[in-house]
């Protein structure tokens, strides 16, 4: 879809691989390919490599895997082809020395020199001390050295190149999500866009490759709004069109803002995928702890965006149906594991395959599956597939463990222990004659059939099923007692009633 303009929709995820990509960083490729989707707009991914002493290896990989895992398909950029190539910033550096020239020759940048010691004993003697039009004519910059000099102080010394921000202006800009913003350059710092190592920086490079890229819509996270203003007086000083700019939510965890430098104090997971690589260690991915990549996205989606239905399970086209910028809103967002695993829930139905490995691995390594097949493991996966929340082996055995083991534990809720105390007699009376039964009838559906008969009894059987299904399965927990029933061998519930039985009455004695 072409905009106002008639210009094609173009969006750009521009990560920094300074560290494994967080679903902070996900949510905005997310938001990105789901406008692009929307539109008939083109995605773009390019790589904001310029800070090399961030960088860390692999984390571009930790990027494309998560992209991958997560199917965010990427129409143009990185390892694709496309008609503005390089699309990662370390090869475009010849670009933006083109533009630093520009504005230095135009007066809109200029050399500084000054010593870093320096500038933070400014800092420390002058309160709120920046570097911009109120102090740059004490400082050690070119705009205070005529050309010569210049010419030998370039030669000889370090230097970096600052952006030289306007006195006294109001810098206005619009924000789909946060509305107009004006601020006073006076605010602003003389902020350095270009490195003593002669690479740009990231505020330098995004402005020119978001221009030259022709990006419609800047669409990021709100830790960027506050550098925007100096980004419109890049754009105003090159004369080229401002684009759109969309600040997305900040995301909490517990503790604060997620980032990749402050992910060890919190519980909420915050990495989509598992990692392949040595040097990027992550725990407790969504992935390892088994969300499936379509409830992650559905889950990330909802991370600032509210649809207008009343129905949070949305797959993938329904979001982009249902998507516009401004169902997004302003206030930051928190984590929320809980919810995570409830959304992933709703996703769990079609995945017993998954489940059926993860049960028989476990199954092997304990040295138990010789007394099954996966015939009987898919009808027992059929019976609690609707329990399981997260497709990892510890929700999946916790929902199944039954008929397997025998319980090592008892949970007998309150209620129950004391129509145990009160009705012991009873209750044994009635065991007594359950035990003659099943002495007598050597077969599972005889069981089965005096546990229905049971069923139908009101009161008291109601309560002595509840105690045959805690000496089952340890807990009242569980799926129909008679389907348990059905998957156990005779042996298995005989001795599950006998054993248990006796610990329990002895317990109250
Ligand atoms: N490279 C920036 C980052 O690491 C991108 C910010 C932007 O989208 O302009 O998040």
């Amino acid at each position: 879809m072409k905009n106002k303009f008639n210009k094609i929709i173009r969006v750009r995820f521009a990560p920094s691989p300074t560290g494994p990509l967080h679903i902070g960083g996900l949510r905005t490729a997310l938001y990105n390919y789901i406008y692009a989707k929307k539109n008939n707009g083109k995605f773009i991914l390019r790589i904001d490599d310029t800070d090399k002493k961030r960088f860390i290896k692999n984390s571009i990989n930790y990027l494309i895997d998560s992209l991958k895992w997560c199917n965010i398909n990427y129409d143009e950029g990185y390892g694709k082809k496309g008609k503005y190539k390089p699309y990662i910033q370390s090869k475009r550096l010849k670009i933006y020395k083109k533009y630093i020239n520009k504005l230095i020759k135009n007066k809109l940048a200029y050399y500084a020199f000054d010593k870093k010691n320096k500038l933070k004993l400014y800092k420390k003697k002058y309160k709120n001390f920046i570097y911009n039009s109120l102090t740059r004519k004490n400082l050690n910059n070119s705009l205070n050295i005529n050309n010569k000099k210049l010419t030998k102080l370039i030669k000889k010394n370090k230097y970096v190149i600052r952006l030289k921000t306007p006195y006294n202006k109001q810098i206005t800009f619009y924000d789909k999500i946060y509305g107009k913003i004006t601020i006073n350059s006076n605010q602003l710092d003389d902020k350095i866009i270009y490195r003593s190592n002669k690479t740009p920086t990231y505020h330098f490079a995004n402005v020119i490759d978001d221009h030259l890229m022709n990006i419609t819509h800047v669409i990021r996270g709100k830790e960027w709004l506050s550098s925007t203003p100096l980004h419109i007086i890049i754009y105003n000083y090159l004369n080229w069109k401002i684009p759109k700019f969309v600040h997305l939510p900040l995301l909490l965890n517990n503790k604060g803002k997620i980032s990749k430098r402050n992910f060890n104090n919190n519980n909420n997971p915050i990495y989509p995928i598992k990692s392949k690589y040595k040097n990027i260690k992550i725990k407790n991915s969504y992935e390892e702890l088994g969300i499936l990549p379509e409830s992650l996205i559905n889950i990330i989606a909802l991370l600032g965006w509210k649809p207008k239905i009343n129905n949070e399970i949305l797959n993938i086209n329904t979001i982009i149906k249902l998507f516009t910028l401004k169902d997004i809103n302003k206030s930051d967002v928190h984590l929320n594991f809980k919810k995570s695993c409830w959304i992933n829930k709703k996703y769990i139905n079609n995945n017993n395959k998954k489940i059926l490995i993860l049960l028989k691995k476990y199954l092997i390594f304990n040295k138990i599956y010789h007394y099954y097949n996966d015939k009987l493991l898919n009808t027992i996966i059929n019976l609690i597939i609707n329990r399981i929340k997260l497709i990892n082996i510890n929700d999946i055995w916790y929902n199944c463990y039954y008929f397997f083991i025998r319980p090592k534990k008892f949970y007998i809720p309150l209620k129950i222990k004391k129509y145990i105390i009160y009705n012991k007699k009873k209750i044994i009376n009635l065991f007594f004659k359950i035990n003659i039964f099943l002495k007598k009838n050597h077969n599972k559906n005889k069981i089965i059939l005096l546990f229905k008969k049971l069923q139908n009894n009101n009161n008291d059987y109601y309560l002595i099923l509840k105690i045959i299904r805690i000496l089952i399965i340890g807990e009242l927990k569980g799926i129909y007692l008679l389907d348990i029933l059905n998957i156990l061998n005779y042996k298995q519930i005989i001795f599950r009633i006998n054993y248990f039985k006796k610990i329990i009455f002895n317990y109250y004695k």
